[in-house]
């Protein structure tokens, strides 16, 4: 039923992805998008992901929304180039599940090319919303993606199911801090705590830390102070849809030396 009507939907091009910039904590430069999911129903109005994925993860329904999120981020790229605009890498979520479906990394080839995409500009960030059923499968498909050029990230870091075991064995890049921690990383709490030390833990990792959820000035200059190098959140800037990141983009252009 719901299947059926994800199916549809696909189809009539009633899924769409809105897009949040993530910026340079530092310097507040535009580093990157991230594609978030958004299904403007006739019937019911915008439909949220929170009320799609779930259903998804329990049928082939999420294979086939992944694969509908990598060629729809690798098109709009395509668009965006096409209209003369900087470009800069786009991540598409991607839930455990359509890691054990065992072709995500042909799926990304096949769109990259399709579109003639630098592999650099794609994201994968990976949603710890289940368990991972085949661990040596899903790093060996996340390490191709890595020496294609594709950067992996962990979403939501610090609430999902297996936190520092996916640290141990995943193949990573960067870090997303969930925005439960980024709280209160504008006080000297507990939060602050779990974040900086969190950010020890990735530096000697080697990887880059995302703050998401930012939503004050005072957690940003928090998320600064504790070193994460990205930051994320309704402060910076709202998801949008794509026509309306054009500016931002253009904004983003690498001013003279
Ligand atoms: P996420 O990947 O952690 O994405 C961040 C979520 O937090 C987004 O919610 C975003 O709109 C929201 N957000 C961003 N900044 C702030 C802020 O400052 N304050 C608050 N309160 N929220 C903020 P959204 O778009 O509802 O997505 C929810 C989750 O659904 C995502 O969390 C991701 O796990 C999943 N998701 C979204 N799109 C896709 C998709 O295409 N495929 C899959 N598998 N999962 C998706
Ligand atoms: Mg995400
Ligand atoms: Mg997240
Ligand atoms: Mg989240």
């Amino acid at each position: 039923m719901f299947y059926s009507r994800l199916a549809q939907a696909m189809d009539r091009g009633d899924l769409c992805f809105y897009y949040q910039g993530k910026f340079g904590t530092a310097d507040a430069r535009l580093a990157g998008l991230e594609a978030l999911l958004r299904w403007r129903d006739p019937l019911h109005g915008m439909i949220f992901p929170q009320d799609i994925i779930g259903h998804a993860e329990q049928s082939a329904a999420i294979i086939e929304l992944g694969k509908w999120g990598i060629d729809s981020a690798c098109r709009q790229l395509a668009r965006w180039r096409h209209e003369g605009l900087p470009l800069v890498p786009v991540a598409v979520n991607i839930s455990v599940w359509q890691l054990s479906g065992g072709d995500l990394y042909d799926t990304v080839q096949h769109c990259l090319s399709r579109y003639a995409l630098s592999p650099t500009l794609l994201e994968i960030e990976l949603t710890e919303s289940g368990e991972i059923v085949d661990m040596a499968q899903a790093c060996d498909t996340l390490q191709r993606l890595r020496v294609l050029g594709v950067r992996v990230a962990l979403d939501d870091y610090g609430t999902g199911y297996a936190g520092l075991m996916h640290l141990k064995m995943l193949p990573l890049d960067t870090l997303k801090m969930d925005r439960c921690f980024i709280d209160g990383v504008d006080g000297n709490g507990r939060d602050a705590l779990i974040v900086a030390s969190s950010v020890a833990l990735a530096c000697a990792l080697g990887l880059e830390v995302v703050a998401e959820g930012v939503e004050t000035a005072a957690q940003l200059a928090g998320a600064h102070r504790l070193g994460c190098h990205q930051t994320q959140g309704y402060y910076l800037h709202r998801p949008a849809p794509a026509a309306a990141i054009a500016p931002l983009l253009g904004s983003a252009r690498t001013p003279a030396a």
